[in-house]
């Protein structure tokens, strides 16, 4: 499955108790760029450049690091990707992917919360973590960035009748609550 959610949306906390609950690996690709940028390898290298400014890492780079990761033995029992597609061009790796080891999506969930809401959140967050990505100006250029490109990835799965939407605001045990009663509903039919 895939989770999908703007900045500050909480999607990172929802996917490792998803996964938890699922017993399938929550793959986050923000973390392991992070890690990558931490352990100063050359993808931290290239990713920290564009992570910095809130912009995307490239597809290619991107691309590559999610086939290599998805060809590890534990997602052969499932697995819940965190923060990727988030273009259309992903998409289409991502199917690519799937096509070859004869796999397919079950559900895409959509966690929504208020631009505002999201703003203050990161604040917060910013101020308790030190993350070097959670100015405002930065903020506000990421949640712009997820609009613009994320709602055509949304779109996509959306036409293929996968998408669930689940309100992301409120106490987290609640969210996950509303979240794994989603999945198990389904998409809503058209
Ligand atoms: P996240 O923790 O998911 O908000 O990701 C943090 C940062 O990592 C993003 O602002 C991007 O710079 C980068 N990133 C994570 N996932 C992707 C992706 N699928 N495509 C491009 N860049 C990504």
């Amino acid at each position: 499955m895939l989770i999908i959610g703007p900045p500050g949306s909480g999607k990172g906390t929802q996917a490792e108790r998803i996964s938890e609950r699922l017993g399938v690996v929550a793959i986050s690709t923000g973390d392991i760029f992070r890690a990558n940028v931490k352990g100063e390898t050359p993808l931290g290298v290239e990713a920290k450049k564009y992570m910095d400014a809130g912009d995307f890492v490239p597809d290619s780079v991107t691309n590559r690091m999610v086939r290599d990761r998805l060809a590890e033995a534990d997602v052969a029992t499932g697995f819940l990707l965190d923060g990727y597609p988030r273009t259309t061009a992903q998409v289409d790796e991502l199917d690519a992917i799937l096509a070859e080891t004869h796999e397919k999506l079950d559900v895409v969930l959509q966690l929504t919360a208020d631009d505002e809401e999201l703003v203050q959140r990161l604040h917060g967050r910013a101020v308790e973590t030190g993350r070097s990505d959670d100015n405002e100006e930065v903020i506000r250029h990421r949640l712009a960035l997820y609009h613009e490109q994320t709602s055509a990835v949304v779109g996509r799965y959306a036409e293929r009748n996968m998408v669930v939407d689940v309100d992301g605001i409120g106490d987290i045990d609640a969210v996950t609550d509303r979240v794994m009663r989603a999945i198990k509903e389904g998409p809503k039919a058209l």
